[in-house]
């Protein structure tokens, strides 16, 4: 399609990408922008990124830029920086069915381990997985490349894998069916019937992705404002419960109680702080979606004689534990997530010293935002949220009153004096919790 017929213009497109395209054409290369930079443009929509596709190989595109890193073995491609951006720059690749070097692509049982055999464009515009992530902008002439049909399909808001084989697409690389939800989302899409089907009946091939891949296909699904809508259709699909088997286990069997309200506010939150232009925090996130189980787990513990802090750690330790087999979570994000879970007890404790000490924990912020969003959703007595919101707000005198220990007109009776020495090593715990010292001994 010729420049004066599409909408697609330089100014919309990054300094740093069009430096990346002159660059490469200027030392005797193809370059194309390709992806969801022309798939957004068309759609008016703003880029998060722009990717490149051209013919140079990566060590090539390695001699062209200074600021330049190759990055990935399954999928070799190459990283060039301008501060804070990166241009994402892909040789050109063969489809799955072509000869090739049997070192460079690697497939088993139907699914590509490895791809680095390089092609044509036209090869290359046909492995990709949407036909409308397959439109390629020709910085030589300006002019769109559609091999798959990708320019019909914007059209209609269909989402469709290029091809006549969904499930083999799927098999290739079961990521692509979280693909087919996020862009869904993302777009206001609808699936393609032939590729909505078989996303039912796959999931389970999400067993074999490994979960550091899918942690980041996590992420992209619900830190871009569409997290829940997102949600919803993992679910919808039989997809969530692959990723999240003990989180949908509860889900499932309390539809209309309080973990569905809380995990649906959660979200909710996130989405409105996004298009807020607030940032986020991934462990917040993973703390509320886990919370429900780990919260059964903390209870059993509780009722099995365990401690508070102790059985909070170690519902935690379960809990995460499990949770790493299937998506793995860093150590960066499973840290504070579990900070969040472990400060839950320690905010029920409104009287002493304690809840100067609790203010101050790093942590601390996360973790009232926590308890307010379980007060909304039922699950603890909004008066206790109430009560925090208040402390953190009054002067210190104010504050030396509110947890002055109470000599009789307490809202709680008093407890008998030997149930008192009973509760102390709960107290205790209460400290760990306070001093971050999360156990990790699950992991
Ligand atoms: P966005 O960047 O907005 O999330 P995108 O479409 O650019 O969306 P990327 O993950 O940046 O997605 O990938 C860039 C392009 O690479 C895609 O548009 C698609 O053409 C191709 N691609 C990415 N992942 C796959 C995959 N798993 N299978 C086939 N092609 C893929
Ligand atoms: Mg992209």
């Amino acid at each position: 399609m010729p420049r004066p017929e599409h909408s697609i213009s330089r100014a919309n497109i990054s300094a740093h990408a069009l430096k990346v395209l002159y660059r490469l054409k200027q030392s005797g290369y193809q370059a194309y922008l390709v992806g969801g930079g022309v798939r957004d443009l068309l759609l008016g929509h703003e880029p998060k990124d722009f990717d490149v596709a051209t013919d140079a190989r990566p060590e090539e595109v390695r001699a062209v830029f200074r600021n330049c890193r190759l990055i990935g073995r399954r999928f070799r491609l190459a990283h060039v920086f301008f501060g804070p951006e990166i241009v994402e720059v892909a040789t050109f690749r063969a489809g799955p069915l072509t000869d090739g070097d049997e070192g460079a692509r690697q497939i088993e049982n139907g699914m590509i381990l490895r791809d680095n055999v390089y092609g044509s464009l036209a090869e290359d515009a046909l492995r990709r997985d949407f036909t409308v992530n397959a439109l390629y902008y020709n910085i030589e002439d300006f002019s769109l490349v559609d091999y798959a049909g990708g320019l019909d399909d914007i059209a209609a808001g269909r989402l469709r894998l290029i091809g006549q084989d969904a499930v083999a697409r799927y098999r290739e690389d079961p990521v692509r069916m979280l693909r087919a939800v996020r862009f869904a989302c993302k777009l206001g899409f609808v699936i393609d019937p032939s590729c909505e089907g078989p996303l039912f009946e796959l999931a389970p091939w999400l067993h074999e992705v490994p979960p550091a891949r899918l942690f980041e296909e996590i992420l992209k699904l619900f830190q871009a404002g569409y997290a829940l809508s997102a949600f919803e259709k993992l679910r919808h699909y039989g997809l969530f419960a692959e990723l999240f088997p003990d989180i949908e286990a509860c889900l499932a069997e309390e539809e209309q109680g309080f973990p569905i309200t809380f995990v649906n506010r959660g979200l909710d939150n996130t989405d409105r702080r996004v298009q807020d232009g607030k940032p986020i925090a991934p462990f917040f996130l993973l703390a509320v979606l886990l919370w429900e189980p780990v919260r059964r787990e903390y209870q059993r513990l509780l009722e099995a004689g365990h401690r508070e802090a102790e059985a909070m750690a170690l519902a935690a330790g379960t809990i995460a534990g499990r949770q790493q087999r299937r998506v793995a979570i860093p150590k960066r994000f499973g840290l504070p997530m579990r900070e969040i879970w472990a400060l839950q007890p320690a905010l029920e404790r409104r009287r002493g010293k304690r809840p100067l000490a609790l203010i101050q924990h790093p942590r601390f912020r996360a973790a009232y935002d926590f308890l307010l969003l379980r007060a909304e959703s039922g699950e603890v007595d909004p008066e206790l949220a109430h009560w925090w919101t208040q402390f953190q707000h009054v002067n210190s005198s104010e504050r030396a009153a509110m947890t002055a220990e109470r000599k009789s007109a307490g809202r709680r009776k008093r407890r008998p004096r030997k149930t008192r020495k009973a509760k102390q090593p709960e107290a205790r715990g209460g400290e760990a919790a306070l001093s971050g010292q999360v156990a990790e001994s699950q992991d």
